[in-house]
């Protein structure tokens, strides 16, 4: 009988060990509730923010909106252009290093709880369990011959899973046109041949990633499963099984003296990416605890203590202390360090920040021009960049020469995200005691913001 059991427990396992199709087996607990949370924490952020709105200069605009066409980011009050490439640049390094941080502290968190292969596949699955059912009525579903009840219940299941992706694409494209005038556009299809493309690809892209190609991205596409190996440490703490409490595994803890393991395989059975994290350390564990929820559970019945599986490092395993301090974590103190250091050059970058970009180009064709009064003067051309979103009026004034000074007009107006192209003339006394190459500068201001002043150093040529 005892043999019997093993065996229906062992083919069972098998069932769900086989590469093809995994249905994984609900579960509840403390990880699965986190998983919970951060899908509706990233998706309430993700599905919302682009509702948004923001009012700058007397308009109200879409608070977050990447403006391709106008080469324009917006971030509810900060603006940015291509100039702030190094911006984005520093955020985008900021991410990375947060990233390998996390996993040198706790292996593939991200992966487990906030990557969205991870999320949109938990929200997918979570339709097919309501439409369907549980694991094995899916297993039994995928096994029955082809009728009108299958075919209902596909059709229901596959045609939530089309609302969701499409809802998402529209989201996704909202965040670059500004939502509340694609939502109306759509009916009628009066989009753009780009917002089109967008549209159909990200709405077949999470379709197919997430309701049909599931763990198969965390285990054959995704790169980063392959190379996170490198940031782990003997001190990184992974999803593990305590290899000394549970073995030797038998089903019948009270037969003799055998290890906590009751060899259940529910472990396996609520595992999204159908591996057995009895056999260790494995590329396609994404770290999301599931395993150690089922486990819990199953140590909770048994009278064992929890924890068999666990976030537990291999020097803990092993029975060794976690080093204190960071001295003896070189590869999370690298990444602390560098992401202090980045977080600092981003901080610095966005306080240099000015919303006004100044070239002056002197005039090369004539390098100077001796006047009737025995004045000198240069041409210059001054490029104004006004980065605001209102127009703005810039005051120009030069300095670095006794006398010099501006010949005519020297205010001049600049639409919101233009440059303005203005030729100026600065004329200098003639009989100055100095000659040559004189270093000059200019000070541009806006008037409607004073604190928006740039200084652009220039040359003024004398006989
Ligand atoms: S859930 Fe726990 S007891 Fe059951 S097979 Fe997995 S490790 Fe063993
Ligand atoms: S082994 Fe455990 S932690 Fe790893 S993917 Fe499977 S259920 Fe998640």
């Amino acid at each position: 009988m005892g043999k019997t059991v093993s065996k229906v427990r062992e083919a069972k396992l098998e069932l769900y060990r086989r590469k093809g199709k995994i249905h994984a087996r609900e579960t509840a607990g403390r990880f699965n509730t986190l998983r919970w949370a951060m899908v509706w924490l990233t998706q309430s952020i993700f599905y919302g923010a682009c509702w948004l709105t923001w009012e700058s200069d007397g308009l109200r605009r879409q608070a977050i909106l990447f403006d391709i066409a106008h080469e324009k980011l917006y971030l509810f009050g900060l603006v940015l252009w291509p100039q702030d490439a190094l911006l984005l640049a520093i955020v985008l390094i900021l991410a990375a290093t947060g990233l390998f941080l996390v996993t040198a502290l706790a292996g593939r968190l991200f992966c487990g709880f906030a990557c969205p292969q991870t999320v949109y596949t938990t929200i997918f699955t979570w339709v097919e369990a309501r439409v369907e059912g549980d694991h094995l009525a899916r297993l039994r579903l995928d096994q029955a011959p082809k009728g009108a009840r299958k075919l209902l219940l596909r059709s229901t299941k596959h045609g939530l899973w089309f609302l969701i992706a499409a809802w998402t694409a529209i989201t996704f494209v909202g965040y670059f046109t500004p939502i509340r005038e694609l939502l109306p556009a759509l009916p009628r299809w009066e989009v753009g041949p780009w917002e089109g493309f967008w549209l159909i690809f990200y709405a077949a892209f999470t379709y197919v990633q997430a309701g049909l190609a599931r763990e198969a991205v965390c285990q054959h596409m995704c790169p980063y499963s392959r190379f996170q190996g490198v940031m782990f440490d003997d001190t990184t703490r992974n999803v593990a099984y305590d290899r000394q409490r549970g073995e030797p595994r038998n089903l019948r803890r009270q037969a003799g003296n055998t290890g906590d393991c009751i060899d259940c395989g529910i472990c396996v059975q609520v595992c999204p990416t159908g591996i057995d994290i009895r056999d260790g350390l494995q590329y396609q564990c994404i770290n999301c605890g599931l395993c150690i929820d089922a486990c819990d559970e199953v140590m909770d019945k048994t009278g064992a203590p929890r924890g068999l599986i666990r976030f537990a490092s291999e020097r803990e395993l092993a029975g060794q202390a976690q080093p204190a301090g960071l001295r003896q974590r070189p590869r999370v103190a690298a990444y602390a360090a560098l992401l202090a250091i980045f977080a600092a050059l981003g901080a610095w970058t966005l306080n240099q920040r000015s919303l006004l970009l100044v070239d002056v180009l002197r005039d090369r064709g004539a390098l100077l021009r001796e006047t009737a009064d025995g004045r000198i003067e240069n041409a210059y051309t001054l490029k104004l960049m006004n980065l605001a979103e209102a127009p703005r009026d810039f005051t120009v004034e030069v300095s670095g020469l006794p006398g010099v000074e501006i010949v005519g007009e020297h205010e001049f107006s600049a639409a919101p995200g233009s440059i303005r192209p203005v030729s100026l003339t600065v004329s200098a006394p003639g009989d100055n005691s100095l000659s040559g190459i004189q270093p000059i500068s200019f000070r541009i201001t806006a008037r409607q913001a004073p604190a928006t002043s740039v200084v652009e150093k220039s040359s003024f040529a004398l006989p």
